[in-house]
């Protein structure tokens, strides 16, 4: 008995890169199991542990698909076409690495290949290598987001590592955009990781955050805050924020035009010295990690098109009390920057702005 199999580009490693093979068995099972004894690794990578056909291959005989008929028993004849289709329609091409790699969350129906294409596609700007940006850009470059900007002027101090986690004891007086870099080349070679060692100011930031689709605010201080936001609006990037004090945290996402911005929240900043900052007050440093992860959290729905984003929604977090209250911020027809009537429609001198 011959039965043609028509073998996918990422499984052609283990076929000697033949696109087409013959194999023979009464079911499918049996043909896959035949199969396996000539190309040892192809078992593996159509069936899971438990035995059943993984979620993101489908198998066809004779242009149906196995589901419809009867499964992995769908009995086979002399003459049958089987083909190995992975599920990723669209053109995708993940390499076989990046399929293994993010098997766990391509299974998800809401990843999906399609999803993974689009989270290795998207550009993220982090704005800060902190206690909010260190968690945020580990987890974006294990999920493969392929592109990572990382800003941030300062180096790495002692005091940095209870809550900046992607700096070590080895980085002390690097820059910590070239430190948290070096950890998230190690954790995943598939992202671009571009460093700005700078501090961010109204001359430069429109020329990096062109580069990217969003942008995640991990910044700690207010002139900055402000800048970011105003950058953002103006150039219509949807902007990831969090803030985090002693055992509190907030986020929101912001949607340019959708929903309100920062300043529709708070148009103007504290004046100077009344908000202590985490260097007068202190940080648990979980609290900078929650917070961040609540960031990337939002940024991987939004690449992925699933859920509902933190979009006219302030999330309020106590540590002490542990919980998580969504209060529900308004657009500001009046909002400075993203009014109807805006009055400012460029960047400004933010440090004069926060009478710094
Ligand atoms: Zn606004």
């Amino acid at each position: 008995m011959s039965i043609k199999v028509r073998v996918p580009t990422p499984l052609q490693k283990l076929t000697g890169n033949q696109s087409e093979i013959d194999g023979d068995g009464k079911n499918i099972r049996e043909l896959i199991e035949n199969l396996d004894k000539k190309y040892p690794g192809i078992k593996e990578r159509i069936f899971d542990e438990t035995g059943n056909v993984r979620r993101f291959i489908n198998l066809f005989v004779n242009d149906t698909d196995i589901r419809f008929l009867q499964g992995d028993k769908t009995e086979l004849k002399d003459g049958d076409e089987v083909s190995i289709i992975p599920a990723i329609a669209g053109g995708s091409d993940l390499r076989e690495d990046q399929i293994e790699r993010y098997s766990r969350q391509i299974i998800l129906p809401e990843v999906g290949g399609i999803g993974q294409k689009k989270l290795l596609n998207a550009r993220v700007l982090i704005v800060g290598c902190g206690g909010l940006g260190s968690p945020c850009a580990y987890y974006l470059a294990a999920a493969g987001i392929g592109k990572i900007g990382l800003v941030d002027s300062d180096r790495v101090e002692l005091n940095n590592l209870q809550r900046q986690i992607i700096h070590f004891m080895k980085d002390i007086g690097k820059h910590k955009a070239e430190s948290a870099k070096e950890k998230l080349n190690l954790i995943n070679p598939d992202v671009e990781v571009i460093t700005y060692p700078i501090r961010l100011t109204s001359l430069n930031i429109m020329e990096i955050i062109k580069e990217y689709d969003v942008v995640v605010d991990g910044s700690d201080n207010f002139p900055t805050r402000y800048l970011v936001n105003d950058a953002c609006v103006l150039s219509g990037k949807p902007l990831f924020h969090a803030g985090i004090l002693k055992f509190d945290g907030q986020a929101t996402t912001i949607i340019p035009r959708e929903g309100p911005c920062y300043r529709c929240i708070f148009p103007e900043p504290p004046p100077p010295g009344t908000v202590p900052s985490c260097q007068e007050a202190g940080i648990l440093g979980v609290v900078a990690g929650i917070l961040g992860l609540i960031q990337s959290t939002e940024v991987l729905k939004f690449f992925l098109g699933k859920g509902e984003l933190l979009k006219g929604k302030l999330l309020v977090f106590n540590a002490l009390e542990m919980n998580f209250r969504k209060l529900n911020i308004q657009r500001n027809n009046n909002c400075a920057i993203c009014g109807d009537k805006p009055t400012i429609k460029e960047l400004i001198d933010y440090e004069q702005f926060c009478r710094i």
